[in-house]
């Protein structure tokens, strides 16, 4: 795609075959571009070689559509953004209890690479250092020598496609690694981490060294945002009870320090790494992943978190500012002695209609049956009992049923 197309430039004839979103980021992509704010990590060697130019935009749908922009194709490491799928992995293979009573869930509200640890010494999160060493312990404790390739595998399945490591960077993060190696011993003394702590940390060090694109983090996002279905490849990577906790880890201390402010701001879950990636998630919709390695004094993307400002706030999407109407899930509503019918029927048979078709009420229903669309229903329902001894429910133009639904039905 073109990224120079300027700014609020005039609707032109070649644009009406992109879809608008496709139009949105390549103007985002060339407002933002020319930002030249922040500077590239170099407390990892390798890290400080990144081209600070280099800035790709990706969206995936849920439905399994691509949006790519400048520099999505380009490789960078994954770094922080690992954590968010390692504890997925981790819930999935160990099982929650189990990560659950090693691993907290609250915001630090301190640096990626804070050596504190909470009152009764566990890892304030996954999305720290210290939470995420915790998590690739675990996935050790069970998969000893595989641990890494089990790791680099999920990821994959995540991103659709196989991953790789950048082996430069690898070597960089375990040489320069003394602050992580501490966390590390930190864990093993309070018995959070088990096994041997340079096995672990290789494991971890080679995680945050996968290589991976702006499309790539997209896709992850994606697979996220459906339920832990990737959404090209079809394949359930993780399950949905995974995908909530790691979404709600993502929300709440996803963004190093600036979590709060992001969540506040953005109202996307979200997770950076000091690659320069960010990756951000809307449930049932979309998955974002942008690459530009200059970062903030939080360790954020400058030009990534600007995007996803950008996007969010243009198509208002933060979280909790959702819209429907529980009443626009009925379509229709009648007794069956207002439509009338093609069906020849028997004389006897068009008697008791004629007689009775005011106890037999229709429920056209129309979309997913929510929650609260079924909640709504059913107090209806209850509430016109007296009147209508049979009622049909018209299920034609409904996809999909919730598990909530279903739970208020039988209720
Ligand atoms: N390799 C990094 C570290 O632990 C990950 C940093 C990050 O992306 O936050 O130092």
């Amino acid at each position: 795609m073109d990224a120079r197309t300027p700014a609020g430039s005039a609707f032109r004839s070649e644009d009406v075959a992109r879809p608008p979103l496709s139009r949105f980021l390549q103007r985002c992509h060339a407002e933002i571009a020319g930002d030249r704010t922040g500077a590239v990590a170099d407390y990892i060697p390798e890290l400080a070689k990144a081209n600070p130019d280099h800035f790709g935009i990706s969206v995936a749908t849920t439905d399994g559509y691509i949006y790519e922009v400048g520099d999505s194709a380009v490789p960078f490491t994954i770094q922080s953004i690992s954590k968010a799928f390692v504890f997925s992995l981790a819930l999935e293979t160990i099982g929650a209890e189990k990560v659950e009573s090693l691993i907290g869930v609250e915001p630090s509200g301190e640096a990626f690479n804070s050596i504190r640890l909470r009152t009764d010494n566990r890892p304030f999160n996954p999305m720290v250092n210290a939470g995420a060493i915790a998590c690739s312990g675990l996935v050790h404790d069970v998969e000893g020598s595989g641990a890494f390739d089990r790791i680099l595998e999920t990821l994959g399945r995540f991103a659709g496609r196989t991953l790789s490591v950048d082996e430069a960077v690898f070597a960089s993060e375990r040489a320069t690694g003394d602050r992580n190696r501490a966390i590390a011993y930190l864990l093993r003394n309070y018995a959070v981490v088990k096994g041997d702590v340079d096995s672990v940390l290789d494991v971890y060090f080679r995680q945050c060294s996968v290589l991976v694109t702006a499309r790539d983090i997209a896709v992850m996002a994606a697979t996220l945002a459906n339920r832990g279905r990737n959404p090209l490849s079809g394949e359930q990577v993780i399950s949905p009870y995974a995908v909530a906790r790691t979404l709600s880890v993502m929300t709440s201390a996803g963004m190093y320090d600036y979590a709060g402010e992001w969540i506040y701001r953005v109202g996307l879950p979200a997770k950076s790494g000091v690659g320069g990636g960010i990756v951000a998630a809307l449930p049932s919709q979309l998955g974002l992943g942008t690459y530009a390695p200059l970062l903030d004094s939080h360790g954020n993307s400058v030009r990534g978190l600007k995007v996803c400002v950008a996007l969010s706030s243009h198509f208002d999407l933060h979280l909790f500012n959702r819209s429907g109407d529980v009443r626009n899930g009925i379509a229709a509503e009648y007794n069956i002695g207002g439509v009338s019918s093609r069906r020849n029927r028997q004389p006897h048979e068009q008697t008791i209609l004629d007689e009775h078709h005011q106890y037999c009420h229709v429920y056209e229903l129309t979309g997913a049956l929510t929650f609260g669309v079924i909640e709504y229903l059913s107090r209806r329902l209850v509430q016109q009992r007296p009147h209508s001894q049979f009622v049909i429910l018209d299920l034609h133009r409904v996809p999909t049923i919730t598990k909530a639904a279903g739970q208020v039905s039988v209720s």
